[in-house]
């Protein structure tokens, strides 16, 4: 039996190298970007208005002041996408949509609010200084400046940026392909009929939903009962980057994954780790392909995925290997009284100051799925380690869309 340290050290031996593709934009969200993007154009690629008013030469307004305002003609329209085509001249000023090409010969920009028409002139009330309300070209950034480093996921706010400057394809980080195979005579699809000696199989649609969650693509998924030739077969049959197996990974007659990984060639890197839930599992390589297996029990196959698999989904995919975490204070005095390091469920509240409070959740059994549900936080406690009410505490969270307080262990 190993420590969680130990098999972490071993998976992060494992990881296999990163296969970067070109990916068209639209469906890279939720991807890790494997390159460095640099600015293809300026921006704004054109100088423009700030503000729906009138674009002025700013010498025109040097006499302006509240009881003498100043009058200018008005000589054409700036709108967007139909710029105006002619130089603004001595006196003249043109209208000017918010986003729309400043002429040229103008220079500063005042907003309709500024301002009322006469006829063929515009009585400016009130200015600033020259330039105001004028985006140039290239403030926010020029061609060749660094926009995205390798690295960042992409999502709604990098795929407007790419966009906005023509880009529409991006080389990203692979996603990870997964493939679950779920073992279990006594499971029962949901829907059918159910003995009262049979148990639903919940952790197809769990491990489902919690690779849905992660950037990973699931490519395959199956059930297979506690029969010896028929997990063999499975294993053989599911191509992936990571298998993730559930049940029949322990000491059981019945329990067969690991001799069928074994069969179809797999080296075992590790059976069994110093903890609760989860004590089972197994872990095993054959080439670039990893295959986890999972304790049956629900809850241990969770906190195992949580972290152990998920982690590893993320370093395949670009991340930094790590989980979100956040240091908390107990609220309470919890102990463990278990002979192994425990991953206890624990509930996150505000405390006023503006710093989490953690509590521990009394139901803590590997077969008790409330314990999961009812928050997404769990922290490690040695064995008869206990945390003093207000003492300080690392939580981890299997909620990895927290990822910028992500750490490594
Ligand atoms: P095992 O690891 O196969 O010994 O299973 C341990 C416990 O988890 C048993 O009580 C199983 O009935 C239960 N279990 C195994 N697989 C599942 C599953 N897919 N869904 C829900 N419970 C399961
Ligand atoms: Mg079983």
């Amino acid at each position: 039996m190993i420590s969680i340290n130990e098999a972490i050290a071993i998976l992060k031996e494992n990881i296999p190298p990163q296969e970067l593709e070109k990916w068209p934009l639209y469906l890279a969200v939720g991807l890790y970007l494997a390159e460095d993007i640099l600015a293809p154009e300026p921006s704004p690629r054109y100088t423009n208005s700030a503000m729906d008013g009138y674009a002025v030469r700013w010498a025109d307004l040097c006499k302006l002041t509240p009881d003498r305002p100043t009058h200018l003609t008005i000589c054409g329209e700036s709108r967007a996408g139909e710029p105006f085509p002619k130089i603004v001249k001595v006196g003249e000023a043109v209208r000017i949509s918010t986003g729309a090409m400043l002429p040229d010969g103008a220079d500063t920009v005042i907003r309709v609010e500024d301002t009322r028409e006469e006829g063929q002139s515009v009585v400016i009330s009130a200015a600033k200084k020259m330039g105001q309300d004028v985006r140039h070209r290239g403030e926010e950034f020029a061609e060749g400046d660094l926009l995205l480093r390798r690295g960042t996921r992409i999502g709604a706010p990098q795929v407007a940026l790419l966009t906005a400057v023509g880009i529409d394809q991006v080389k990203v980080f692979s996603p990870c392909k997964v493939s679950i195979l779920v073992t279990g005579s006594e499971l029962v699809v949901t829907g059918a009929a159910i003995a009262e000696h049979q148990i639903r199989d919940s952790n197809m649609s769990m491990l489902r939903a919690a690779v849905q969650e992660t950037e990973a693509t699931l490519v395959s998924f199956a059930r297979v009962s506690d029969d010896r030739q028929a997990t063999i077969v499975a294993i053989g049959k599911a191509a992936a980057d990571i298998i993730i197996c559930t049940g029949g990974v322990s000491v059981g007659r019945h329990d067969h994954v690991k001799e069928a990984a074994e069969e179809n060639g797999f080296t075992p890197l590790f059976w069994r780790v110093r903890q609760k839930p989860g004590k089972p599992l197994y872990f095993a390589r054959k080439g670039k392909t990893l295959l986890f297996g999972l304790p049956g029990n629900p809850v241990s196959a969770f906190m195992c995925f949580t972290h152990y698999v998920r982690p590893l989904i993320g370093a395949i995919s670009g991340r930094t290997f790590g989980w979100p975490m956040v240091t908390a204070k107990a609220a309470e005095e919890i102990v463990n009284r278990d002979g192994r390091p425990n991953m206890l469920r624990v509930r996150m509240s505000r405390e006023q100051e503006g710093g989490y409070v953690v509590t521990s959740g009394e139901k803590q059994g590997s077969h008790m799925l409330t314990s999961l549900a009812e928050g997404d936080w769990y922290i490690i406690l040695e064995p008869g380690q206990s945390l003093r009410a207000g003492e300080d505490v690392f939580v981890y969270s299997y909620d990895f869309r927290r990822e910028p307080i992500r750490r490594e262990q």
